[in-house]
C-alpha cells in the first residue's frame, strides 16, 4: 500500500522533533529521520557524531535501530527532513536498509522531505539498484519478519 500523506506528514513531524537532538561537535548540519513500520508506528533519529569517526551515526541508522530496539523490524518507509533542500540517505545508510528489505521483500519507500511538507518519494530498489542481499543471512532475517 502506497504512503499516504499523513503517513508522511507524522513522520514529518517525528523527524523535525527528533533532529532537535542531533549530537553534534564535528558535523555542522542536523539532521532529522523517521522510520515507519508495517503496522503503523513511527520512530525518530538524528545524527550523532563520534569522537572517532566510525562510531558516528547517521540519523537514518539511529530512526532504523530505534525501532528495532522498540520491538518492530518490518520497515515501510523512511523519511530524512532538510529546511531547504531534498536529501536522500547516503549509500551506506540505503545499504543498512536493504537488511530490512530483506527482511520483508517491501521495497521501502524513500523519502526526502523539507519542513514545508514538500517531499519526493523513491524507492529503495531506485536509489540502490545494486543492493546487496546476503544468501548465507538470508533464513535468519526472514526469521523477524512480523516478529511480536
Ligand atoms: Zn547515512
Amino acid at each position: 500500500m502506497p504512503l499516504t500523506k499523513d503517513e508522511i506528514n507524522l513522520m514529518i513531524k517525528t523527524a523535525i522533533e527528533t533532529e532537535k537532538n542531533a549530537f553534534l561537535f564535528k558535523s555542522k548540519h542536523a539532521f532529522g529521520s523517521a522510520v515507519l513500520t508495517t503496522d503503523g508506528n513511527i520512530y525518530g533519529g538524528c545524527n550523532i557524531d563520534g569522537v572517532i569517526s566510525s562510531q558516528g551515526s547517521c540519523a537514518e541508522v539511529v530512526a532504523l535501530n530505534n525501532a528495532v530496539a522498540n520491538g518492530k523490524y518490518n520497515i515501510k518507509a523512511i523519511l530524512v527532513i532538510d529546511e531547504n533542500e531534498f536529501v536522500f540517505p547516503c549509500g551506506s545508510c540505503l545499504q543498512y536498509l536493504g537488511q530490512f528489505f530483506q527482511t520483508t521483500n517491501i521495497d521501502i519507500e524513500v523519502v526526502a522531505a523539507k519542513v514545508n511538507g514538500e517531499c519526493k518519494v523513491k524507492k529503495l530498489s531506485q536509489l540502490l539498484p545494486t543492493l546487496y542481499l546476503s544468501s548465507s543471512f538470508d533464513f535468519k532475517l526472514k526469521k523477524y519478519r512480523n516478529k511480536k
